[in-house]
């Protein structure tokens, strides 16, 4: 039988349960082999009474010594006990209220009972165990996902019965060398082992092998999608010109930054698009890269198009650029959804004739009517705010553009380089000299009063400071709460200053006059949500209070208390949580010990997974079911190594020994909605 079998025309399914897999998403007998153990429950691990721990699920083989008493309670329900002895002590059985299970417990009848003990000074107890028939149930047993009227063990007995009727069409993804220079098992092992392992061993060794296989594909697919982007011609840059750009700027490049500069320009110059990645933390100066570019794209006769998320960084983006270019003659404009109609209609027309050079913007550079003359090179600014199309959608108004994207997540370098397999990377690891380290503390709510205080006192030397509002469900209420909080700071303590309020639901001008209000100094403490989140730079602004700090992932912290720290100032950020689980004090902890972003995504990756560092799909990912990129860490720098020589040695994976791993790029490509293959 095939894998590709409709899961229903499997042994044991039939109509109704094939509606419940279904539900798990299992629709062919393929699906099933890859829907893994949640876990696994060792019955082959037998204890005597006497050694089982509590609190831990353990198995005991025992004779049944006596028929189960039948017990009926006021609430209706039968128990039924009776007690077990494994030779050397004796355990009492309970059972509650299933005939069923109670039937099997026949006197003399050896059974292996799995489950957690209690003990008291009388005697041992298991209630509701699982009981397998001793001699032959001594296995590991799978434990499923589950979905209401599916047990693991019909799940179990369902994929026992896929491996004998398809064990023919599961062909290997590896080609036997990988295979054996790895030290890995055929595919079809593998699979077996994961569902019905012989001991633990077995299971890790099949785990490692199908880890293997999965993050080998991904790597492939992508480092194949690259291939494809590569083929296409782009604007060649004939000229560097980014030195005489950088001679103009007042201050010298971090060594970090002249790498970037020399790597994109590298790029620029080849028949190809460039398609980078600029990673660098909050502050490390990515705008002065992407400036340098521009510059040389503008000099080589492109134009460029630079997007933001919000109309706040843009407008910043906008006036640096405008600093940064002064006297270079260089026709800069800013298109946001809140210029003016008329005001767009000559912006536009701007861009397409190629008049303008330099476009900034939001969301609205993606509005069908823009057009642009000549554009050589996108840059994106805190690309995960965007989706993969709506990158797309700009380069689109170009021919094959030069393609920079910018992020201040930072991204453990391996992860980054298979999360973003397809671009080049360029990392920023060094701020601008002269940077101050912001000094973070965590205090319960408690301390609040002597934290205002402390704020208050800033604002009396002339200093600025922001408070975090608590978090709270985006949508209708944010303005609510955020309103409500800022209402009770600028009345209550902080009356005698003046207090701005920022929130999402302002609209952009209303933002605008806020940001400017305090970048001039005319509001001294700023309340805001998380939209200030992004790049906003006031380099006056030295404190800042964050409240419910343990809600907020630590990535997300780090991006709140890049706001302070800009300037000469000592800054303070203040972290106000009354949580007290360990593991968020533990995350509070490291955001007071480092100021390293890359420290602190590595901890957040540990904690809370890789999904807070892009969205669940945009990213346009395929979706792995069985590697970790955390846990996995070590293979995965393995299958980088191997992806490389196999893409060297057949890039279209057309020899007949890699048939397999073509096949498994197709399958975990198509499942990312994937076009090129
Ligand atoms: P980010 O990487 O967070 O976007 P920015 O590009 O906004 O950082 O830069 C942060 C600040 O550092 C800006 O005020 C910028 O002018 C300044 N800056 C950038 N590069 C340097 C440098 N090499 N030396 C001194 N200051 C720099
Ligand atoms: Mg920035």
């Amino acid at each position: 039988m095939k894998t590709d079998t409709n899961i229903q025309f499997i042994k044991g399914v039939g109509e109704r349960r094939a509606k419940l897999l279904g539900k798990l998403g299992i629709r062919d007998a393929g699906d099933l082999l890859r829907f893994f153990p949640r876990d696994y429950e060792d019955f082959s691990a037998v204890v005597p009474i006497r050694e089982a721990p509590e609190d831990k699920d353990v198995c005991i083989r025992a004779t049944v010594l006596a028929q189960p008493q039948a017990n009926a309670t006021k609430a209706g329900i039968t128990i039924y006990k009776t007690e077990v002895s494994d030779g050397d002590s004796r355990m009492q059985v309970t059972i509650f209220n299933s005939k069923y299970a109670a039937a099997k417990l026949v006197p003399g009848r050896k059974l292996l009972f799995y489950g957690k003990i209690k003990r008291n000074f009388i005697c041992t107890e298991m209630s509701s165990p699982q009981m397998e028939e001793a001699g032959s149930g001594e296995r590991i047993r799978p434990v499923y996902p589950l979905t209401l009227g599916l047990t693991s063990r019909i799940i179990e007995k369902i994929v026992a019965n896929v491996f004998e009727l398809c064990a023919e069409d599961l062909k290997d993804t590896l080609p036997e060398a990988v295979r054996a220079y790895y030290g890995l098992l055929p595919t079809r092992e593998a699979l077996r082992l994961m569902h019905f392992p012989g001991d633990m061993e077995q299971l890790a060794q099949a785990r490692r092998t199908l880890v293997f296989e999965e993050l080998l594909t991904l790597q492939l697919g992508l480092l194949m999608r690259r291939g494809v982007n590569r083929i296409k011609a782009g604007c060649v840059l004939t000229r560097d010109c980014s030195a005489e750009f950088i001679a103009s700027l007042p201050f010298t490049l971090t060594g970090a930054q002249s790498r970037a500069v020399k790597e994109a320009c590298a790029d620029m110059a080849k028949k190809w698009p460039m398609n980078r990645l600029l990673q660098g933390d909050v502050g490390s100066g990515k705008t002065a890269v992407a400036a340098a570019l521009m510059y040389s794209a503008v000099k080589n006769g492109f134009q460029c198009a630079l997007m933001a998320p919000t109309e706040i960084l843009a407008q910043q983006h906008s006036n640096t650029l405008k600093t940064l270019f002064e006297n270079t003659g260089t026709d800069i404009r800013l298109l946001t959804g809140s210029v003016p109609a008329a005001e767009k209609k000559k912006i536009k027309a701007a861009a397409a004739s190629g008049e303008a050079q330099l476009l900034v913007g939001t969301h609205a550079l993606l509005e069908k009517d823009v057009e642009f003359a000549k554009l050589g090179l996108v840059v994106t600014d805190e690309q995960h705010r965007f989706g993969v199309a709506q990158r797309g959608a700009l380069s689109a108004k170009g021919e094959n553009p030069h393609i920079l994207v910018m992020s201040a997540t930072p991204i453990p370098r391996t992860l980054a380089m298979i999360i973003y397999g397809d671009l080049d990377i360029s990392i920023l690891d060094e701020l601008p000299p002269g940077r101050q380290k912001i000094k973070t503390y965590t205090v319960d709510s408690s301390k609040r009063q002597r934290a205002y205080r402390y704020i208050a006192d800033h604002l009396d030397n002339g200093r600025q400071g922001y408070i975090v509002c608590p978090l709270v469900e985006e949508g209708e209420n944010e303005l609510a709460a955020a309103e409500t909080f800022a209402e009770s700071l600028a009345n209550g303590f902080f009356r005698q200053y003046r207090v701005g309020l920022l929130h999402g639901r302002l609209r952009p001008s209303q933002k605008e006059a806020v940001m400017r209000d305090f970048a001039v100094g005319k509001v001294q403490l700023l309340v805001s949500t998380t939209v200030i989140e992004v790049g906003v730079d006031v380099p006056n602004a030295v404190i800042m209070l964050i409240e419910n700090a343990e809600r907020f992932g630590l990535s997300q912290l780090h991006q709140l208390r890049g706001r302070i720290g800009r300037g000469e100032h000592q800054s303070t950020c203040i972290l106000v949580s009354d949580a007290e689980n360990e593991q968020a004090r533990r995350r509070l902890r490291k955001m007071a010990e480092t100021a390293d972003g890359f420290e602190i995504a590595d901890e957040d990756l540990k904690l809370r997974g890789p999904g807070q560092f892009f969205g669940k799909r945009q990213h346009g990912l395929p979706e792995l079911k069985i590697a970790d990129f955390y846990a996995d860490m070590a293979v995965l720098k393995t299958t980088a190594k191997a992806a490389k020589h196999l893409y060297a040695s057949d890039a279209g994976l057309e020899k007949p020994e890699n048939a397999g791993l073509r096949r498994a790029v197709a399958e975990l490509f198509r499942s990312a909605g994937a076009q090129d293959f």
